[in-house]
């Protein structure tokens, strides 16, 4: 039976926003498609998919399943209330590191190092100057990871998809952490700690939206691409999530893992298996059949992938 996953990341009024740029979802547009998938689709609870995943009672007809990842306020303040009015239930997936220690991420500060300077020539400038200085320690020749990751994506350009892959796992961690803040703090000068206060929802918001019927399930705590860490490392990350959601009050068996990136391996999915995860998200994109796709593997497609109007 087929499912529709809809995944979202930034929600937020974008032209009145700080940076206009950002790759989001601008709120009106997703008011239309609200409109949208209320017209065309039966949204169902986490509670439904999972039933479902187990053989249970079937989805109805055109069923939608609403997803938010990364635990941003606006999820709190822009898509929950739209959400509430309707009588939906959406699914969050917020990683330990925002909500709990309010600690910016490397994701995000990659994708407000874009909006705040559009053209990538001076940041991959930056990106050279910094390995050309640093060769040895496990940092190779800025040719290297040109070619190697200068590809453009579904949504990038070739120079940005250089941009992220080099800032999210390309080069050794302390050297891509601390690369990473130095950009931020040229490109975007706000200091990070502040930023973070502003970017990410608290626990509090979390709970109460928890007690208001909406679900959260795991994203990982530092948000790593997950098939790049050895299994205790994966194990790590996975039993901090889990831990996490308890803490909320998410029961341990039958939980949703939503995959950071989309990326999973045999060796995470096994993990999942035996802690009782019922059902993991990629990034594929394509609608899910239930009952055909595995449960740890379902694909989702993108809030581009769908009309903006009714
Ligand atoms: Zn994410």
């Amino acid at each position: 039976m087929p499912l529709t996953i809809v995944m979202y990341h930034y929600v937020r009024d974008l032209a009145r926003s700080r940076y206009p740029l950002i790759k989001g979802r601008d709120i009106a547009e997703f008011r239309g498609q609200l409109d949208h998938i209320a017209r065309h689709h039966h949204v169902v609870t986490t509670e439904a998919v999972v039933e479902a995943v187990k053989g249970g009672e079937p989805l109805p007809a055109n069923a939608a399943w609403l997803t938010f990842d990364d635990g941003y306020l606006e999820h709190f303040t822009q898509v929950f209330p739209l959400l509430h009015e309707r009588g939906w239930q959406g699914a969050f997936f917020p990683p330990v590191k925002t909500v709990v220690d309010r600690e910016l991420l490397d994701v995000n500060m990659v994708h407000f190092i874009l909006a705040a300077q559009p053209d990538p020539t001076p940041v991959i400038a930056a990106i050279k100057a910094y390995v050309d200085t640093r060769q040895g320690d496990g940092i190779a020749p800025f040719e290297a990871y040109w070619r190697e990751f200068a590809q453009a994506g579904r949504f990038d350009a070739a120079e940005v998809i250089f941009i992220k892959r080099v800032l999210q796992h390309a080069l050794p961690e302390t050297p891509r952490k601390a690369l990473c803040r130095q950009l931020f703090r040229s490109f975007v000068s706000v200091d990070p700690a502040a930023f973070a206060q502003e970017l990410y929802m608290s626990v509090d918001q979390l709970r109460m939206m928890v007690r208001c019927g909406m679900t959260v399930g795991g994203h990982g705590v530092n948000h790593y691409w997950l098939n790049r860490l050895s299994p205790a490392a994966q194990e790590a990350e996975v039993d901090a999530s889990r831990a996490f959601l308890g803490s909320l009050g998410v029961a341990a068996k039958d939980w949703v893992m939503c995959y950071p990136y989309g990326a999973h391996d045999d060796s995470l999915r096994a993990l999942l298996a035996r802690k009782d995860c019922a059902i993991g998200l990629t990034t594929r994109v394509a609608v899910a059949e239930i009952g055909v796709d595995a449960p740890l593997m379902l694909p989702r497609l993108d809030t581009n992938d769908l009309p903006l109007t009714p």
